[in-house]
């Protein structure tokens, strides 16, 4: 079958960097997940990338920029200022995102209608070469089609997104393989929109009167959790710690296994996955999602972790991919 598009892989950043400025689409790696590159001043290229992904327009995408100070562009005057800026301040370039008014500088277009913006600066050495080279600020969402888990790996964004756009920057896996954090800072109080690897007690220390936003209220207030989100195409499985055996009528030849404990020498799981640590589960789970759906796997049977540091954020994906793969 022909594509629409012939996908080329570069490790070049200039001319990456000429692509985005040429309004083009361009993946790139970062610390948390592959990104969709597209420059965010220009509606045309931020149509290109709904287009791209199949992403509901309602669902706003995250503007990036190399620095703090190319984030205090963006500021304008608000009672959150303070708070955004302070977080900016402890934990950037890193794994956050602030949610922000929106300046008139960027279109409505790249945060669906919005007033707000969300706003990161990824640490990633090649997305900070990329951004410092176009200089200017640039919408990524998670580079898949829509629905799909977030690609952690080059290979990733080439099975999801091959033939739908004209570039990837190459570069090497990024350290967290979860998406950011997300803190609201419009409002008279800072909330957590969506947990991430900077975490609400090192985000306490810095805005005390942090909220964690009730599930129901996530759903009106992060227009992306409302849509379906980080399910492979197997079903997915939680299990505790102590009960890891198959659903009834699963069987271990077409499932795989991930989690911290392993799977007892009679399970015979077709594809197995122990980590090291949350941190290294979270690292794992989206790349072992892909590689459990190209093994054929019917169901993936996911060990559950206590609900602390990261394992908020795990919790919350593998709870996602549960909820819409499961009957
Ligand atoms: P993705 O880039 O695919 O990880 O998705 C970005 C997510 O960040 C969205 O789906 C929203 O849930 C959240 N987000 C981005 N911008 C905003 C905003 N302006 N207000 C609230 N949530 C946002
Ligand atoms: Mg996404």
């Amino acid at each position: 079958m022909t594509s629409a598009t012939d996908t080329e892989v570069t490790t070049d950043v200039a001319t990456a960097a000429r692509a985005l400025l040429a309004g083009e689409l361009v993946a790139f790696p970062t610390e948390t997940v592959w990104g969709l590159g597209a420059l965010a001043t220009d509606p045309s290229a931020i149509a290109k990338t709904y287009a791209a992904k199949g992403r509901p327009r309602d669902n706003p995408l995250i503007v990036h920029v190399a620095d703090v100070g190319a984030a205090l562009t963006l500021f304008l005057e608000w009672p959150g200022r303070a708070a955004a800026e302070a977080i900016l301040r402890a934990f950037a370039p890193g794994p956050i995102t602030v949610v922000i008014p929106r300046p008139p500088s960027l279109p409505a277009d790249v945060s669906a209608g919005l007033e707000t913006v969300g706003l990161r600066i990824p640490s990633h050495h090649v997305a900070q070469a990329l951004l410092r080279a176009v200089n200017a600020p640039v919408a990524a969402p998670s580079a898949n089609v829509s629905g799909r888990p977030s690609p952690t790996t080059r290979d990733g964004v080439l099975a999801s997104l091959e033939g739908k756009i004209p570039l990837v920057l190459d570069g090497p896996r990024g350290e967290i393989g979860l998406e950011s954090t997300v803190v609201d800072c419009t409002g008279d109080v800072p909330t957590l929109l969506r947990a991430g690897a900077v975490f609400v007690e090192a985000l306490r220390e810095v805005v005390p009167t942090l909220e964690v936003v009730a599930d129901g209220e996530a759903l009106a207030r992060s227009p992306g959790t409302r849509h379906r989100h980080y399910a492979p195409t197997c079903r997915v499985h939680l299990v505790s710690s102590e009960a890891r055996g198959l659903p009834p009528g699963a069987r271990y030849e077409t499932s795989a296994y991930i989690g911290l404990s392993s799977p007892s020498k009679e399970e015979p799981f077709c594809l197995v996955r122990v980590c090291a640590s949350a941190e290294h589960y979270a690292h794992e789970l989206f790349e072992f999602m892909r590689h459990a759906d190209d093994a054929g796997a019917a169901l993936l049977v996911c060990e559950e972790v206590p609900v602390a540091g990261i394992g908020l954020a795990l919790m919350d994906r593998l709870r996602r991919a549960a909820d819409v793969a499961s009957p």
